[in-house]
C-alpha cells in the first residue's frame, strides 16, 4: 500500500514536471518571437541562396507536433525552412482503430484534416512519401524528385507497407481518407457477418478488439490466441490479470502460449501450433506491427537493429557518428521505452525540437531522452464500457478501473488537438497544401 502511494506521488511529480517544461517551452517560443519582432537580435545570418531545410518525414504524434514546435521557434525571415512529407490526406488517429473496426458509424472521427491553423509557422507540406535518404537528399516516390535537407527527422513510426491488406486495426493501410473508410467499413461488415470470430494477438489492439466485439455481438463465439504465456505480457502482472479477467467476464475464449500454422477461410477453420483446430468465418490479425525503418538501410544499415528500430544517441541523433544531422523518435526510434506511445513520442519530439534549434543557434545538441517508467502509461479498454489505466516502475503497478461512456473514446479531443473542427473531415484536404500559401 505505502509503495502505491508513493508511486502515485513520483507520477503526479512526473507529469507536474512535464507540464512545467511545456509551460516553459511555450513561454521561451514566445519570448524570442517577440525579441526578434522588437529587433533584439537579428536572424542568424547566412551565406546559403538555398533554402536551409529542416526535413520531417512523417506527420503523426512524432512528426507533425515537432514541425509545429520547429516552425514556430525559427525566426523570422529565417534562412531555414520546414518540409514535411507525409503521404495520408489526414491524421490517422490510431487509438480509435480497433474500436471502430467492430463498431459502425464512427469511422470518419479517425481522419483528421491536416489544418493550416495548426502550423502557426512557415511549414513547406508535400504529400508524398519518401523513397530513400541519401547523406544530403532525400528522394520522393511519386516523381523521383530530390530534395536537399540540412537536418532530417525520421518519424515513419511502425506499420506495414503501404499496400498491407491487413494492416487495420494498428494502422489503416492506405493514404486517402476515403479508402481508408472502406476500409473500416469493410473490416465492420466482416466482423458482423462472422458467428465465429478468431482475433490474433494478446497486445492492446487484439485485447481492445476482441472485448469491443464481444461486447456489441455478445451471441459471437470470440477468441483471442496469444503466442506468448499471458496477454499483455509487456506490463506487469496487476495489467495481465486485469485484462484476461475483462476478457474472460465477456465470454472470449483466451488461448495463451498458441500461434495460428494454418488457416483455411474457404472451409472456415484455422489450426494452431498444438494441433488444436478452431471454427473461424473471419480471423483479424492484430500481432505483428513492424517500425517503418527501410528508409536507413542503404544510408546506414548499421543503425537499424535487430528489432528493426532505428538505434538513437541519447540526443536521439542517429547512431551514426557520420550522420549527426539525421534525428530520429517516436515509434520507428530504438529508445529503449517499452511501451510505446503518443506521449513519448510526443515527448521525444520535444527533444528533437530544442536540439535542432540549439544546432540553428549554432551550439552542439544538449537535450537527451532517457525512457522513464511512467512514459509507459497506457489505458486499456475492455469493452464498450469499461476501461482500466495501468503504470508501473518494475517493482509496482497502480490500476484505475474507469466505466466509459463515449462510444468514440472522445475523439473530439484529438479534433481540437490538431485544431480542427470535429467532425469535418471531408471538407478540408491537405492535398499537396503548401501551407506557405495559406491564408
Ligand atoms: C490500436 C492502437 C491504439 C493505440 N492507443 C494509444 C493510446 O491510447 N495512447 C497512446 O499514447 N498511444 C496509443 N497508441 C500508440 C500510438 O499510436 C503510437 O505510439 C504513435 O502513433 C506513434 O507515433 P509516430 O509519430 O512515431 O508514428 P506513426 O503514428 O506510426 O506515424 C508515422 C507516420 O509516418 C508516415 N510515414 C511512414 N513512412 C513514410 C515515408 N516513407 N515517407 C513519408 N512518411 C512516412 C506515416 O504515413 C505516418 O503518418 C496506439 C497504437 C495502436 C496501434
Amino acid at each position: 500500500m505505502f509503495a502505491k502511494a508513493i508511486l502515485l506521488a513520483k507520477l503526479f511529480g512526473h507529469i507536474s514536471s512535464l507540464l512545467l517544461s511545456y509551460v516553459c517551452r511555450s513561454l521561451s517560443v514566445q519570448l524570442s518571437h517577440l525579441a526578434y519582432r522588437l529587433k533584439l537580435f537579428s536572424p542568424p545570418p547566412s551565406s546559403a541562396q538555398e533554402p536551409l531545410n529542416i526535413i520531417i518525414i512523417g506527420a503523426s504524434f512524432a512528426g507533425l507536433f515537432a514541425a509545429r514546435s520547429i516552425a514556430q521557434s525559427l525566426p523570422p525571415k529565417s534562412p531555414y525552412k520546414v518540409v514535411v512529407v507525409e503521404p495520408h490526406s489526414h491524421f490517422h488517429f490510431t487509438w480509435v482503430l480497433p474500436r471502430f473496426c467492430v463498431i459502425r458509424g464512427q469511422e470518419h472521427k479517425a481522419f483528421i484534416p491536416y489544418t493550416h491553423k495548426f502550423f502557426g509557422g512557415n511549414v513547406r507540406w508535400i504529400r508524398d512519401r519518401v523513397a530513400s535518404v541519401g547523406r544530403d537528399k532525400i528522394r520522393l516516390q511519386s516523381d523521383g524528385r530530390e530534395i536537399p535537407y540540412w537536418m532530417l527527422l525520421i518519424a515513419t513510426g511502425s506499420g506495414g507497407p503501404v499496400d498491407a491488406e491487413n494492416a487495420l486495426p494498428s494502422r489503416v493501410g492506405v493514404d486517402g481518407r476515403t479508402e481508408g473508410l472502406e476500409r473500416l467499413r469493410a473490416i465492420q461488415r466482416r466482423i458482423e457477418k462472422a458467428g465465429r470470430l478468431v482475433v490474433v494477438g494478446g497486445g492492446a489492439a487484439g485485447v481492445e478488439l476482441a472485448t469491443d466485439a464481444k461486447t456489441a455481438y455478445p451471441e459471437k463465439i470470440v477468441t483471442l490466441v496469444h503466442s506468448r504465456e499471458a496477454v499483455m505480457h509487456r506490463f506487469g502482472p496487476g495489467l495481465r490479470n486485469a485484462a484476461l479477467k475483462g476478457l474472460t467476464d465477456l465470454g472470449v475464449n483466451v488461448l495463451v502460449g498458441e500461434r495460428v500454422v494454418e488457416e483455411d477461410a474457404e472451409a472456415g477453420f484455422i489450426l494452431l501450433k498444438s494441433g488444436m483446430k478452431i471454427d473461424c468465418d473471419y480471423l483479424v490479425n492484430c500481432a505483428g506491427q513492424r517500425p517503418s525503418s527501410g528508409l536507413l538501410e542503404e544510408l546506414s544499415p548499421s543503425s537499424i537493429s535487430e528489432t528493426g528500430h532505428i538505434r538513437v544517441k541519447p540526443t536521439l541523433q542517429i547512431l551514426d557518428d557520420m550522420l549527426p544531422n539525421i534525428f530520429a523518435c517516436g515509434d520507428v526510434a530504438d529508445t529503449g521505452n517499452a511501451n510505446p506511445n503518443a506521449r513519448a513520442a510526443f515527448k521525444q519530439a520535444d527533444i528533437v525540437v530544442n536540439n535542432v534549434l540549439d544546432v540553428v543557434n549554432g551550439k552542439t545538441p544538449q537535450r537527451t531522452y532517457y525512457p522513464h517508467w511512467a512514459d509507459g502509461l497506457i489505458k486499456l479498454t475492455l469493452g464498450l464500457n469499461q476501461s482500466i489505466s495501468h503504470v508501473g516502475d518494475g517493482k509496482t503497478e497502480l490500476l484505475f478501473k474507469a466505466k466509459d461512456k463515449e462510444v468514440d473514446l472522445g475523439a473530439a479531443k484529438a479534433w481540437k488537438l490538431l485544431r480542427a473542427k470535429p467532425f469535418e473531415g471531408e471538407k478540408v484536404a491537405a492535398f499537396g497544401i503548401d501551407l506557405d500559401e495559406a491564408p
